[in-house]
């Protein structure tokens, strides 16, 4: 919430900055080049007359143009600068329009428009590295003479049409340019902050699950000890154990965080490993009313793995699939040789599925939306297929359910 409100303050500062800069460039662009049209210019070549027109808005025109200057900066400082460029952009046609129409209409003097203003509006688009408002300064500008040259029945709007034209593609492309290149330093900014964000939850984890494993196994040790020592007073032993055993298994996990893991490759029996994981979480599913059918397709090779560590794929996995299953149902387990060289095992169950606002956050650690959920289960499972140069599909769809999908490489290379 707070980082939030912080983006929206520098996105506002930059935007001021951005302004002020403008403002800036606009009234000396429009000081200097008024000067040069009507002063020097004349002065020292046959171009032009000398002096502001008497035709136009005449001095009206700079008083106009400045009266917009006040009302920008009691914008800004209100702290709402992102109207104040459409704001300028609006003025300046509009009073453009008025001027050259005023010079224009009803008589034959020649046209001759095109204001080096212009410029800096169109070339402020990457500036402000804002699409609506390049297609506003555009289409607004290039809109102007076109309407000019309709109502003055004139052709000669064409090359300040055809000017602001290449203008607008050179500013367009730079716009892009910008864009991209903004794009790209967020993600990898992301990327470097979620990378570091996991490196320090995993030292964090890494030393907080080293201190508490020792001490947990002592406790197991000797409540299995009490439990053999006085084996008809007391039913609790073993919920003391499971419990003790249930803590142990999440500071497995939370040690996962971050960091591979060594795998030590051998060869198993995917039936086997999928015949335990079933033995592990039978009581779960007998809880919940779901029932689990296994699909072999045919005898099924030996494949190079971490047993252990696939063990605990499949138990994260079909636990996962039986907590979605509130009211029961089926759970559907198929393993076949895909691609000749790959096993690919996959988990259907119908349970409440996952939304799609949802996809992109599993795995990361903590996601859960379960009530007592730790959020590490699938964060563990990617980790260690990743370590197996195997691969994780989802597919889910809400109220219907999910399918995932593992897929691991039959020989270690
Ligand atoms: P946990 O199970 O502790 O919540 P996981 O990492 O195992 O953590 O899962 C993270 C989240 O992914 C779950 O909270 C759930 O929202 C979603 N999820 C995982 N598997 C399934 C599934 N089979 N069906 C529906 N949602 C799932
Ligand atoms: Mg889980």
């Amino acid at each position: 919430m707070k980082d939030k409100h912080n983006t929206k303050l520098k996105l506002i500062f930059e935007e001021k900055r951005a302004i002020n800069l403008f403002l800036w460039l606009f009234y000396s662009f429009f000081i200097i080049f008024d000067i040069f049209y009507y002063y020097v210019l004349p002065k020292y070549t046959s171009y032009g007359q000398m002096g502001i027109p008497k035709e136009g808005l005449n001095y009206w025109q700079f008083i106009l143009v400045f009266s917009m200057l006040p009302i920008s900066i009691y914008k800004i400082k209100k702290g709402n600068p992102y109207p104040v460029k459409y704001f300028l952009l609006v003025s300046y046609i509009l009073i453009d329009v008025i001027d050259n129409l005023m010079i224009y209409f009803g008589n034959s003097t020649k046209f001759a428009s095109g204001n080096i203003v212009e410029l800096v509006l169109i070339f402020f688009s990457p500036v402000f590295v804002n699409k609506k408002y390049f297609w506003s300064v555009s289409l607004g500008i290039i809109g102007k003479y076109i309407f000019l040259g309709v109502v003055l029945k004139t052709t000669d709007v064409l090359p300040p049409t055809v000017i602001t034209a290449i203008l607008s593609a050179i500013a367009y492309i730079l716009l892009i340019r910008f864009y991209s290149y903004i794009n790209t330093l967020t993600s990898v900014y992301e990327e470097l902050r979620q990378k570091e964000k996991l490196a320090v939850i995993g030292r964090m984890s890494a030393a907080i699950g080293h201190e508490i494993r020792n001490p947990l196994s002592s406790l197991r040790g000797f409540t299995q000890l009490q439990q053999e020592r006085y084996p008809n007073t007391n039913d609790f032993y073993p919920i003391m154990i499971q419990e003790i055993d249930r803590i142990n298994s999440i500071v497995n996990d939370l040690m996962y965080i971050g960091k591979p893991r060594v795998i030590h490759y051998e060869k198993a029996s995917i039936e086997e490993i999928i015949a335990y994981t079933l033995s592990i979480t039978q009581q779960q599913a007998e809880r919940q009313g779901v029932t689990v059918e296994t699909i072999m397709a045919g005898p099924l090779p030996p494949f190079d793995c971490d047993e252990k560590q696939l063990k605990q794929v499949f138990i994260n996995l079909i636990k996962n699939a039986i907590e979605a299953m509130t009211e029961g149902g089926k759970i559907e387990i198929r393993v076949k040789v895909i691609e000749k060289d790959k096993m690919s095992v996959s988990i259907l169950d119908e349970g409440g599925g996952i939304a799609d606002e949802n996809i992109l956050n599993l795995g990361e650690p903590f996601f859960t939306t379960k009530k007592d959920g730790t959020g590490l289960g699938l964060m563990v499972t990617n980790q260690i297929i990743k370590d197996h140069l195997g691969e994780l599909n989802i597919d889910s769809i809400l109220e219907k359910g999910t399918r995932i999908e593992v897929v691991l490489p039959i020989k270690h290379k």
